[in-house]
């Protein structure tokens, strides 16, 4: 039991830990080594709790580089390590049932600041490949799954301290299709230069760049505030109608806000709902 309260106390310490990767990697070593004894001693309970351990830790270490990847503004790459957090927390909720009120590894505040970045992202659009699959393998026992062939593991269950899976191998795509709601937020539609024929990021980060500089750790609490800001169109004279529409609905502008009177935008303002941490020390000053 020893060890297990050993990485407890790490995972609860995620404000002081030391960011650095080789650490890290100590940290995931001791965690295999206690579900590798586990598993010897046929104990699934711990080899659960261990597999809890090293994806919490997994989540925590994923939202301290995604802050450092909005320090850096690069932010697709936040975006995306946001979209691994929001699916491993989910996972981790089938087994874990953590202390809502005391939250002692941060997953809470995770998973409602990891709500909170999403929201300033001007992401809008993604596309969504209708797949046909025709090849796909049991992570845990490596068979390959068939309708009628079942090999006998439950997908998103654990055996041994693995999550089960099951691995696509080989598909048709039979058609892609752009959506809103997305089941996996990594595919960002990006338009295309008509002068290069390339993609480009045009997108507007204002907001999540503006709030990324107002926070000083990782760990900072804050809520968001929306409020609509008014815009003439004489703003946009740039922009023509066939144009994504500056209020960011992902319409062209001359089939949105084009036919208003007015282009109206809605505005995220952060509000820190407590104390800075870390005595106002800056994050990168911690790094
Ligand atoms: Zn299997
Ligand atoms: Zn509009």
């Amino acid at each position: 039991m020893d060890g297990f309260n050993r990485v407890d106390e790490i995972l609860r310490d995620v404000l002081a830990r030391s960011l650095a990767k080789a650490n890290r990697d100590q940290v995931y070593r001791n965690i295999s080594e206690l579900k590798r004894g586990a598993v010897a001693r046929g104990d699934q309970e711990m080899a659960r709790r261990a597999w809890c351990f090293e994806t919490t830790f997994a989540v925590q270490n994923l939202y301290i580089d995604a802050f450092s990847d909005l320090k850096n503004a690069d932010y697709q790459a936040a975006w995306n390590k946001y979209a691994q957090i929001e699916s491993l927390l989910s996972s981790l909720a089938r087994h874990f049932r953590w202390d809502i009120l005391s939250d002692p590894h941060k997953l809470g505040f995770m998973r409602q600041h990891t709500k909170h970045f999403q929201a300033l992202f001007p992401y809008r659009l993604f596309t969504s490949p209708a797949i046909l699959v025709l090849e796909k393998r049991c992570s845990i026992c490596g068979a390959h799954v068939r309708l009628r062939k079942w090999c006998g593991h439950e997908p998103g269950e654990l055996y041994n301290g693995e999550l089960c899976s099951h691995e696509v191998l080989k598909v048709d795509i039979l058609e892609v299709s752009f959506v809103t709601k997305p089941v996996w937020k990594g595919n960002i539609v990006f338009p295309v230069d008509p002068d290069t024929g390339e993609t480009r990021d045009s997108y507007d980060y204002t907001q999540v760049k503006s709030v990324a500089e107002e926070l000083w750790t990782p760990w900072d609490p804050w809520n968001i505030e929306w409020s609509t800001e008014v815009h003439a169109h004489s703003e946009f004279t740039g922009v023509s109608v066939q144009d994504f529409c500056p209020c960011g609905s992902m319409r062209a502008y001359g089939d949105c806000c084009r036919n208003k009177p007015s282009v109206e935008i809605r505005r995220g303002h952060i509000v820190l709902t407590g104390p800075p941490t870390r005595g106002g020390a800056k994050f990168h000053d911690i790094e």
